[in-house]
């Protein structure tokens, strides 16, 4: 008898089947092979115009739809799991947290809530965070998108608490003082966004300037405390970064923990970067003080190399955390019993619905241990150390700051070259490099110096590539300025 209905299941199980394992065959050599192809390479305009076509309307074979993604996706990806990749701040991914992705989509729970498995090992993921960050075990989290939307969540609970008035009801035009934020002037541009989105405005995040280290100057800090009380607004929180985007700093968060005691603010640490140094053996004195924080946001998908996206906000007072998000309206009551029966945790957060986004994390932490990745956390830090030996080494080459952790920013520096001339040629070794494949480094500017910036937060990296990155640095640099293609005073 035909069927009246139809579904999404395949009609041909055994075809899937062979197709499913061609796809996990596929992905475990293209993962072991990752290192014998470029970084990243340009797409041509053919491959391009595979993803301008019509909306699909009728059907095409499964095999037919992965054949074009292994032909026009697969090549062409960011280059994020390559070896040689130090771009901006990623994680290099990792298999088992992908098979992570596979099992969590296949379960197809909604980790919004309830009475099941996932929803306890989301609480579980969050539980280990906490005690990787030294955070008691009653404080709330909640895994986010990323380390934006953590410091979100962290910002809105901190407004909240400091505003003086009930925000959720009367909105900040019931707020009877403006209130102040304060952050270094390497602050990440997230911080801008959440202030903007959490309707204080740009103004309410006062950016204090960091000295030579890139550490915040906490003596213009506390003037800058005292002249906002004594001028009308209601300094609220201090937003400490443990490794800034820019150069992996940490501002000296003792001192600022300290400093917020005594003025009775909130204390919060972006800890996107360097939150995860606490269970790195050799690095963790760096955030001694990051555990007195009053919230936290950190990012799995940076140094615990989960495929993206998983942030997480911690909070020390989790009354505090629900107070800012909970809410139950009449169709997600809990039940006494069944499907219903359990907290919801969408409570700590913005989003209802929400992605298993705890399992890859699980997985990897369960196959590994959190002592490797803590390991592998110092062997990021060494490298970067290694790294910065060879351009200091290098006549060619200029550190542009000090190194800390894994952030190395570096030149290639002839004589009597115009600042000008050396943006332009530094920027060209840098897009040479990627359009090659033979690496990828992103660039920034340092209290006004403009440079190459190696962010070596990558499992896969070994010392050989950092050796790479340097000859390849010098012998671009070189043929640039034989060519003549760079004038001097350009
Ligand atoms: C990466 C980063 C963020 C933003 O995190 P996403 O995961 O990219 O949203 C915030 N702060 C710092 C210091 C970061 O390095």
């Amino acid at each position: 008898m035909p069927r009246l209905e139809e579904t999404l299941d395949p009609s041909d199980w055994e075809g899937m089947r062979r197709l499913s394992h061609q796809m996990i065959d596929d992905a475990v050599d293209y993962t072991r092979g990752v290192r014998e192809r470029p970084v990243w390479q340009a797409m041509p305009e053919a491959v391009r115009a595979n993803f301008a076509g019509p909306m699909p309307t009728q059907p095409s074979p499964a095999d037919d739809v992965y054949g074009l993604l292994m032909e026009n996706m697969m090549p062409y990806p960011m280059g994020n799991i390559h070896p040689r990749f130090w771009m901006w701040y990623m994680g290099s991914s990792n298999f088992t947290g992908a098979m992570g992705d596979f099992l969590a989509a296949i379960l197809g729970s909604n980790l919004g809530g309830g009475n099941h498995a996932a929803a306890l090992i989301d609480q579980q993921v969050v539980d280990w965070l906490k005690q990787m960050v030294g955070f008691p075990k009653q404080a709330s989290g909640t895994l986010v998108s990323g380390g934006s939307a953590a410091n979100i969540v962290a910002l809105t609970v901190a407004r909240n608490e400091m505003a003086g008035s009930n925000v959720r009801e009367n909105g900040i035009g019931g707020i009877e003082k403006p209130l102040r934020f304060y952050a270094s002037d390497q602050v990440h541009g997230c911080h801008q966004i959440a202030v903007e989105t959490l309707g204080l405005g740009n103004k309410a995040l006062r950016r204090i300037p960091s000295l030579a280290d890139c550490c915040m100057d906490i003596d213009a800090l506390r003037s800058a405390i005292a002249e906002d009380r004594a001028t009308g607004f209601k300094p609220a929180c201090i937003i400490a970064t443990a490794g800034t985007v820019n150069t992996g700093a940490i501002d000296d968060l003792r001192q600022l923990a300290a400093l917020c005691r005594r003025e009775n603010l909130w204390f919060h640490v972006d800890g996107c970067i360097g939150a995860l140094l606490a269970i790195a053996p050799e690095n963790k004195h760096r955030v001694m003080g990051m555990e007195l924080a009053d919230s936290i946001a950190l990012d799995p998908h940076k140094w615990l190399h989960a495929p993206f996206e998983v942030g997480c906000a911690l909070v020390r007072d989790a009354k505090a955390h629900i107070g800012a998000f909970s809410l139950t309206p009449e169709y997600l009551e809990t039940a006494e019993r069944g499907i219903a029966a359990a907290p919801w945790l969408f409570d700590y957060g913005v989003q209802t619905s929400r992605g298993f986004k705890a399992l890859k994390v699980w997985m990897a932490l369960q196959e590994h241990g959190v002592e490797k990745f803590g390991r592998l956390i110092d062997q990021n830090v060494a490298q970067a150390a290694y790294l910065t030996d060879l351009i200091e080494a290098n006549p060619k080459l200029e550190l542009a700051s000090d190194t800390t952790i894994n952030i190395v920013c570096y030149r290639y520096e002839p004589k009597n070259i115009s600042a000008a001339a050396l943006k332009h040629l530094n920027t060209e070794i840098m897009l040479q490099m990627q359009e090659t494949g033979v690496a990828a480094v992103s660039d920034t500017t340092v209290h006004g110096k403009h440079c190459l910036r190696v962010a070596i937060n990558n499992h896969r990296t070994v010392r050989e590539d950092l050796d790479i990155l340097v000859a390849e640095t010098v012998r671009l640099g070189n043929s640039l300025m034989a060519d003549g293609q760079i004038r001097l005073q350009g």
